[in-house]
């Protein structure tokens, strides 16, 4: 895997999972704001619900009471057979019927049973009188039950068979002086458009429902879960509240929170909240007791209709803007600062390894990877430089070595290797051109005896200061060498027979005469040979050597020339 590959792996893991950790923290930070917000949201919404219920209810309520408590209504409740006493109270009730919302009215007396309704159509007008309650029918039983119970106000969910009407009733228990309960009045209100004002509001996501006392749902959009004539019904058998919810934890929160506020229901206004799951969705649940009728309120507030989860989605957009334009931004980044130069840097180790110090240009980021390449590059140019530097001294002792693998120690004239490469170079020149050219042959006579006399030192001088005079005696394009102890070669090029014979004559007087001066007299041999174009290496030794044997055969101290396919031997001391 490429370094690059890596480090883009790595950088958008370590995104990922710092973005997976912001996200939990954000979910974690934004369900606490929502459950703030959704509380406060719920206590004001059961707050304003409150107000509005209670709002249309109180003046009905206060007029119910008022009701309950006319004398005219309580005297004849304590003498219904009283016919002046009726009428006074019938004239009162439809006093009271004209204040009520409604318009309507219900009177019941417990001394006998008898039923007073009259409606806003002034329908039973003269005939007020209804029915008798009859204890043994389910549909009075609310009556039996609430003068059983005693509870001097009541607001009950009903539906009036007998009138073909479903109302909420505002029952309140009619006392004679002394406290007994003499009966009961109250009104009705329509139960759909009561529902329509207070319940169905038509706000979306958010729902109110009114409980009773016992958790039994009273008021609610959908009124299959009403639980009519709640009153009656025994325990177990009432529509409370947690039909609504489907997890028994929720049901549990929900009833945990009406016993709560019961408890503490002399704080007004208090509202407890939770979260709970109705109809699969998350809803915030805000729960207040209404001490003024003895219910409770509950608003539920579905979160993903309020705040929808759609509304997280430019969030998760601008996470994944955020991670492509910071991976890009990071790929380039790389790409530029560390990648990019260190390719290059990685091409010129190459080339350097290859021995080429030429580097090409080398990207130089302002970073470690730009010092790096800088240091590379001035170590490159040190290397570079050093080496030329040693390639020429290489090259320079290389020379040297060779120059003196071909020149005698002694005498400082070529030695034989060397004189070797110029009969080499010679020969072909002869060959190429057609030409020949001269080659001497020296050797010094008794040489053996002058070491044996005067030293081995002596001998040495003798053999330099012969070189000297060889050297006096040629051309300056003339090569006169060493071939070995006493023996000296000169090739003469260009070069005729009888300039051959001249300069191998004068080379031979000069020594006599010249040594003679030194004081140590030394004469020489000398074999001349004048080559044929045509010469072999081998055949131009061997004529060379045979005039010089000749000429000491001879006796010595004397030229001998040969030419080329010449057989004579001359001899000249
Ligand atoms: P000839 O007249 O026949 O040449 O007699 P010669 O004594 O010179 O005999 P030859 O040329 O065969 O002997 C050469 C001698 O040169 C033998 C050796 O002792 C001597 N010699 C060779 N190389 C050197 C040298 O470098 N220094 C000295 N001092 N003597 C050398
Ligand atoms: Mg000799």
């Amino acid at each position: 895997m490429s370094l690059k590959t890596r480090i883009l792996g790595l950088a958008a893991s370590l995104i990922i999972v710092a973005s997976v950790a912001s996200w939990l923290a954000y979910r974690e930070l934004s369900e606490d704001i929502i459950e703030r917000w959704g509380q406060q949201v719920a206590e004001i919404q059961v707050r304003y619900d409150s107000a509005r219920l209670l709002q249309s209810l109180e003046r009905e309520i206060g007029l119910a009471k008022q009701m309950a408590r006319s004398s005219a209504l309580v005297e004849w409740a304590q003498n219904p057979d009283d016919a002046s006493l009726k009428n006074t109270a019938i004239q009162q009730m439809e006093s009271f019927r004209a204040s009520f919302r409604d318009n309507s009215y219900f009177v019941a007396l417990v001394a006998n049973g008898h039923y007073y309704y009259n409606n806003a159509a002034n329908e039973y007008a003269g005939k007020q009188f209804r029915y008798v309650l009859d204890p043994e029918k389910p549909d009075d039983a609310w009556f039996f039950q609430l003068i059983e119970e005693g509870r001097d106000f009541h607001l009950n969910v009903n539906p009036d068979t007998e009138l073909g009407v479903t109302k909420l009733w505002i029952d309140v228990l009619m006392r004679n002086q002394e406290g007994t309960i003499v009966g009961m009045v109250g009104t009705g209100l329509n139960l759909d458009s009561f529902l329509q004002d207070i319940v169905d509001i038509g706000q979306e996501g958010i729902t109110t429902l009114f409980v009773d006392y016992n958790g039994a749902i009273q008021l609610y959009r959908d009124r299959n879960y009403i639980d009519f004539a709640s009153i009656i019904k025994p325990e177990g058998q009432k529509n409370t509240v947690d039909l609504l919810f489907d997890d028994p934890q929720d049901k549990q929160q929900i009833l945990g929170m009406l016993q709560l506020l019961k408890k503490r229901s002399t704080e007004a206004g208090h509202v407890e909240s939770g979260f709970v799951t109705v109809d699969g969705r998350k809803h915030l649940a805000g729960v207040a007791f209404l001490p003024a009728i003895g219910w409770f309120e509950i608003t539920l507030l579905d979160l993903n209709t309020l705040l929808p989860q759609s509304y997280l989605w430019p969030l998760v957009a601008v996470f994944l803007a955020a991670l492509l334009v910071t991976l890009v931004v990071f790929h380039l980044i790389i790409q530029s600062r560390i990648l990019k130069p260190i390719m290059g840097l990685e091409r010129a180790v190459e080339k350097v390894r290859e021995g080429s110090f030429d580097l090409p240009r080398l990207d130089k980021p302002d970073n470690e990877i730009g010092w790096l390449a800088d240091h590379f590059e001035k170590m490159t140019q040190t290397l570079g430089q050093s080496t030329r530097e040693l390639e020429a001294k290489v090259a320079q002792r290389t020379e040297e070595l060779n120059r003196l693998a071909r020149i005698d120690p002694l005498t400082g004239l070529k030695n034989r290797r060397g004189l070797d490469e110029i009969l080499d170079e010679e020969i072909q020149r002869a060959q190429r051109q057609g030409t020949g050219f001269g080659i001497i042959w020296l050797d010094i006579d008794h040489f053996k005896s002058v070491n044996d006399e005067l030293g081995h030192q002596a001998g040495d001088q003798i053999l330099c200061r012969v070189a000297l005079w060889l050297k006096a005696g040629v051309r300056p394009y003339d090569h006169p060498g060493r071939w070995g102890g006493d023996e000296f070669v000169v090739v003469l090029s260009p070069c005729d027979q009888d300039t051959l014979a001249s300069i191998a004559r004068r080379i031979h007087a000069s020594v006599e005469q010249e040594s003679r001066k030194t004081g140590t007299a030394v004469t020489v041999s000398i074999g001349g040979y004048f080559c044929a174009p045509d010469d072999t290496m081998d055949n131009i030794l061997r004529n060379a050597d045979r005039a010089l044997y000749r000429a000491k055969a001879n006796g010595r101290n004397q030229v001998c020339i040969d030419a080329s396919g010449d057989a004579r031997a001359g001899a000249e001391s």
